[in-house]
């Protein structure tokens, strides 16, 4: 069983989820390492398409592996909203530790075909699949109006294309979107436990930036196991640059500008990491 395999387990034995943290820069990344050091807490690292190309895969891949062998801090690297096969078999053999196929612009019979060959794939490799049947909108990003309703997908559906596909991973739908709000959807929280008495499968919460404290602890409770938070890091980010910048116009040394974006990004990591392990 691969290490991130038997902290999911733990996580839905114990109630708590771990944190997928989406980097796209360094100081992203040395905040996730640092919250993680600190709290002594593991934590996901996620790489979108647009991420992972810019970041590069190997680059992702050595830095994880330099934060979790040397360093001892206990960091997995994820492949986030990965569309196509050769994507994910790249990031499996470059040494990603689990990989997420999000097949749902495609029909579902392509989608259950296509998610089979990636875990048929990964797993020969020790590599977790995430897949997602039900498209979970938005993009993470900030929105300054109500967020709209999804139609969410049958759970019989859900059902079959776990069976089928023998996914490690859902990204379950409950009413979440990408992104937040200004008014975010009500949550359908029992469709974990419902699902859950179907299946033996870890559930993924997407979307996790701009949902209710109340509701993630509800969601944990219920059996979620990885909450991923995107676009609340990227706000922390830029929010801090622009502020230092306000307040230091002519400064152009980047290793004093930075220092700042890796805090904020730092403290909110931080106390989401608490909420979600329940400390
Ligand atoms: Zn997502």
């Amino acid at each position: 069983m691969s290490k991130i395999e038997s902290i999911f387990k733990k996580a839905k034995r114990e109630k708590f989820a771990i944190g997928q943290f989406n980097f796209s820069d360094f100081t992203q990344l040395k905040a996730i390492a640092r919250a993680s050091k600190e709290l002594d807490i593991p934590a996901l690292c996620g790489t979108s398409q647009g991420e992972a190309s810019f970041f590069g895969k190997t680059n992702a891949v050595a830095l994880i592996k330099k934060f979790r062998e040397k360093e001892k801090i206990k960091l997995y690297l994820n492949f986030d909203h990965g569309k196509s096969y050769k994507e994910l078999k790249e990031a499996v053999d470059n040494g990603y530790d689990m990989v997420h196929f999000d097949g749902s612009d495609l029909d579902f019979d392509k989608n259950i075909r296509e998610t089979k060959k990636i875990v048929r794939y990964a797993h020969k490799k020790g590599v977790l699949v995430e897949g997602e049947v039900s498209k979970i909108g938005g993009k993470s990003a900030l929105f300054n109006k109500k967020a709209e309703k999804f139609t969410l997908t049958s759970l019989e559906k859900i059902v079959r294309f776990i069976e089928e596909t023998e996914v490690d991973c859902i990204a379950l739908d409950v009413g979440n979107i990408h992104g937040v709000f200004t008014e975010m959807p009500k949550m359908e929280l029992e469709r974990i436990s419902n699902l859950l008495r179907e299946v033996s499968c870890f559930v993924v919460l997407h979307g996790g930036s701009g949902i209710q404290k109340k509701e993630i602890r509800e969601a944990i409770d219920r059996g979620v196991v990885k909450i991923n938070i995107n676009t609340e890091i990227r706000v922390e980010w830029i929010g801090a640059i622009r502020d230092f910048l306000d307040k230091n116009p002519d400064e152009i040394v980047p290793y004093k500008i930075m220092p700042e974006a890796e805090f904020a990004v730092y403290k909110k990591i931080r106390e989401k990491m608490k909420l979600f392990i329940n400390k």
